[in-house]
Order: C-alpha cells, then structure tokens, then sequence
C-alpha cells in the first residue's frame, strides 16, 4: 500500500493500534504492505503533531498521485508542489529509501522494452504475445511505476515529464487498447 513493492505480506493498521484500539479491527483500516514498510519505515508512525487525523496519505479514500510525483528515470518520489502530506508520507514510509529508487528506475526500462514488445506484437498481429506482454507489466514488481507512467502520459504536463522518452513509448501510454488491458 505504501511502496508499491509487489511482495506485500503484512497487514499494517493504519491508524495504530497504539492510537486508536477501537480500529484494532475494523477493516478500512487494515492495509496489505511489506515488512519494510509496516516495521522499519511506517511502524506507529501517523502523523506527527499529536493531533487528531491523518498527515499521511490514506490509500483508501485517496489518490496517492494527487500528493506524489514519480519521477521515472531516477525512480525518485518528490510531493506536488504544497503538499505536506505528499512529504510526510515520502519520509514516514521511506518511499525514497534504500534501493526503492533503483528498482523503480529499473521497472521503468523494463516497462519501455515491454510496451515497445506489445506493439510488435500487435503489429505481427501475435494475440498470444500480447497477453504474456500484458501479464509482465501487471506483475511486475513497483506497479506504481505503470501507474505513474499511464496516469503522466495524459496529463496537461505530460510534454515535460517525458522529455528523455522514445514519443513512441508516450503514444503507447495512450493507446486505448493498451490503457485498458492495463487497467482491466
Ligand atoms: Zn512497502
């Protein structure tokens, strides 16, 4: 739920237990993460002013890309402009920690070399190529990455977010057919 690593297999409370007991099992507040996340990074952490409420982006009732920017080449996640929680939840959640950059990064040329196989494919009119295609970039590890790349590339600033990218690996973020056999 918080670093897009696909080897989810803790249940984090969202708001801590140590919080708020009355949420020890209420479901919305039962989130899948990885270890990382759920012990070194977030832990207890929720916000940090000891008030009431959330600093910290709640996956369930918000879109995480309303507070984050991905910055594909590097893999690095940087807040929108303003936005206190898009940093908090960068910092709590270690987002930019360890190799979780390098791996995103990697996604990222992982991802160009399958978009760029699933218009062969297409072209070679290779039905059977196209859904392997397809199954990779959907289980492939840091999904966020492919969502970030989908979400940018029809974007008002999508001009500027792939200046370093192939237009034809742009024209493919939007290709309907692409768009929704990836979002299915
Ligand atoms: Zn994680």
């Amino acid at each position: 739920m918080y670093c897009g690593n696909h080897m989810a297999d803790t249940v984090d409370h969202f708001v801590p237990k140590s919080q708020c007991s009355l949420r020890t099992f209420y479901w919305p507040n039962l989130l899948l993460a990885c270890s990382s996340c759920n012990t070194r990074f977030k832990g207890d952490k929720h916000r940090g002013d000891g008030l009431v409420g959330s600093l910290l982006i709640d996956p369930t009732r918000e879109h995480p890309f309303d507070h984050l920017n991905l910055r594909l080449a590097s893999g690095v996640y940087r807040a929108v402009e303003g936005s206190r929680k898009g940093q908090w939840t960068i910092d709590v959640c270690g987002l930019n920690e360890g190799k979780r950059p390098r791996v995103r990064a990697d996604a990222w040329v992982n991802l160009e070399d399958d978009l760029t196989g699933w218009a062969q494919a297409r072209a070679d009119g290779d039905h059977k190529d196209m859904r392997r295609k397809e199954w990779r970039v959907r289980n492939q590890p840091f999904a966020d990455v492919c969502h970030a790349a989908l979400r940018r590339a029809t974007s008002d600033d999508a001009q500027r977010s792939f200046t370093d990218t192939d237009p034809a690996i742009v024209d493919l973020l939007r290709d309907e057919e692409l768009r929704a056999a990836l979002q299915a």
